[in-house]
């Protein structure tokens, strides 16, 4: 644990960024590379955002390492092909802290709400450290940060330890323990395989089965750990060839839904190879297009659920004393219940508290605008830019590929806000016209998608059914539409046009 950040909070500053994972600190070093003063401000006591967070047993990112990493911040010495979580967080702090933007960081700041001021043209901050003021808020909170808790009958009163993936106790023992997982997403099926030999009895509820392609993990031997050290160009090679391999999984998601059924073909005969129990099997096999809900990848799921001590059971309805019951009636007696369930996307618990134009919050703008100009801006709150907002998240690709491109966009965008003279700063508010444009055309490029057509119900969907929370094309497109920020799009104000 870090020791207690006590410097004071600066009361103004030309731009603060909320939340210190990837998005926050790809920001703070565009905006230092730009030369823009800003602070970071972290609730936790130290970087690392959902890599930080998710200490489960097994978490590890699913998006080879090379590519799920800054292009500006290579990392030569990798373990695996695909990162346990420790090192991802171990390398986030180690970056923040060459790029020395840990100079500019306050931890242990949680920022209860921002209110923009049109008097005087700058964002308000309540923070748990006191109040700042900015000119420009940058939101990194992230969008997988606050863990979804089901609303189960009897949950509350289940006797023994209840815990959820993303704020996981190692001090929990599992050992000869009859231990129940609720979820087959990302996380379950990371945990699953690497608790089952601890326990005595593993019971996997599911309510909808995943798709499960091989992951093929493996050690990067030292002499290529070398190479990539002694020649960055080959890591670049590598990383160039996972993210164009990647687009074109995208390509299929968002265009050739045909491809996909063959790719279901490929994990169908996957699983009756790996699976042999028939029932189980017929259990395990969705009945939606891969990659409507994330496609997921493991090379020990399949074999674990197999194993005498696992069950997949149906979906968890309710808790009662030590038993855990199911949809069918089912009761499995439970000392550990460990809840998979995912996190609160749609909105992200940020945008509640958020307040623009006229006291409008984030949360509330994107509804009534059916979601955010290049999923950063929204016309009721200006000089205001938000990461892996609506739409920017991806179900094919490497997140730090949208991060970074909308990072390079803000740094832009904060240097266009801030020009001038600072006694009569300038307010930019994307204009609704763009906005609307914007969300119309993300809206007809969705029409066609795996998302929209695949035939599953997936926190991709925000209550309307509307699919808001990912970016309907290959991340070319995004990074080529936020290449250069452009003022057109946004309506500049003084502080007297605003009030
Ligand atoms: P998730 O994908 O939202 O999965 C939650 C699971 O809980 C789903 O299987 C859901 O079923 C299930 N569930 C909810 N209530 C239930 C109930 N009452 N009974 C049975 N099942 C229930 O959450 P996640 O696995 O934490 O992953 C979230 C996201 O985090 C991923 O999509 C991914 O973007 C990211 N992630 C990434 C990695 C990585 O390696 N890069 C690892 C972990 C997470 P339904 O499907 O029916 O809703």
């Amino acid at each position: 644990m870090a020791a207690a950040d006590v410097r004071p909070l600066p009361t103004a500053v030309p731009v603060a960024i909320i939340g210190a994972g990837f998005g926050g600190i790809a920001a703070a070093h565009e905006l230092r590379r730009t030369g823009i003063d800003h602070i970071l401000l972290e609730r936790a006591d130290r970087v690392g955002g959902t890599w930080r967070d998710n200490t489960y047993p097994g978490c590890a990112c699913d998006i080879p390492s090379h590519l799920y990493s800054l292009s500006w911040a290579p990392n030569p010495n990798w373990s695996r092909r695909f990162a346990p979580a420790a090192e991802i967080d171990a390398y986030l702090a180690e970056v923040a802290d060459r790029e020395q933007l840990t100079d500019r960081l306050f931890t242990g700041v949680d920022v209860g709400s921002a209110h923009w001021s049109a008097e005087t043209s700058t964002w308000r901050l309540e923070t748990s450290r006191g109040r700042v003021d900015c000119r420009v808020l940058v939101v990194a909170a992230g969008g997988l940060s606050q863990p979804n808790i089901p609303d189960i009958p009897g949950l509350a009163d289940f006797p023994g330890p209840v815990l959820h993936t993303a704020h996981w106790d190692a001090a929990v023992p599992l050992e000869g323990l009859r231990v129940g997982v609720v979820g087959t997403g990302a996380s379950a099926i990371q945990l699953v395989p690497a608790i089952v030999d601890r326990v005595s009895a593993l019971t996997v509820f599911q309510r909808t089965p995943a798709w499960i392609f091989p992951r093929d993990d493996r050690q990067i031997p030292r002499w290529r750990q070398r190479l990539y050290a002694r020649w960055p160009v080959s890591q670049r090679i590598v990383r160039e060839g996972q993210y164009w391999r990647r687009e074109l999984v995208v390509h299929a998601m968002v265009s050739r839904l045909g491809l996909l059924e063959r790719a279901a073909e490929q994990a169908r005969r996957r699983l009756a190879t790996e699976v042999r129990d028939r029932d189980l099997r017929s259990r395990l096999e969705p009945d939606y297009l891969p990659g409507c809900k994330r496609a997921l990848l493991s090379d020990d799921f399949y074999r674990t659920v197999g194993r005498d001590r696992v069950q997949v059971v149906g979906a968890l309805e309710r808790v009662a004393g030590r038993q855990a019951v199911t949809v069918d009636g089912d009761r499995h007696e439970l000392d550990v219940l460990v809840l998979a369930t995912g996190f609160e996307v749609l909105p992200p618990p940020m945008a509640n508290r958020v307040f623009g134009l006229d006291g409008v919050s984030v949360a509330a703008d994107w509804v009534d605008r059916g979601g955010a100009f290049l999923g950063m801006a929204t016309a009721a709150a200006p000089n205001l830019f938000w990461l892996t907002g609506p739409n920017t998240g991806l179900g094919g690709n490497s997140m730090i590929v949208m991060i970074e491109a909308q990072a390079r966009y803000l740094a832009q965008a904060a240097a266009a806000a801030l020009a001038g003279d600072p006694e009569n700063p300038r307010v930019l508010a994307v204009s609704p016209v763009v906005q609307r444009r914007y969300t119309n055309w993300i809206e007809q490029r969705m029409a066609g998608t795996v998302w929209q057509l695949g035939g599953c119900n997936s926190w991709y969907l925000d209550e309307n059914g509307r699919v808001a929370a990912i970016w309907p094309e290959q991340t070319w497109r995004y990074r080529r539409m936020t290449r250069t920020f452009r003022s057109v799009h946004y309506e500049q104000r003084t502080p007297c046009t605003d009030r």
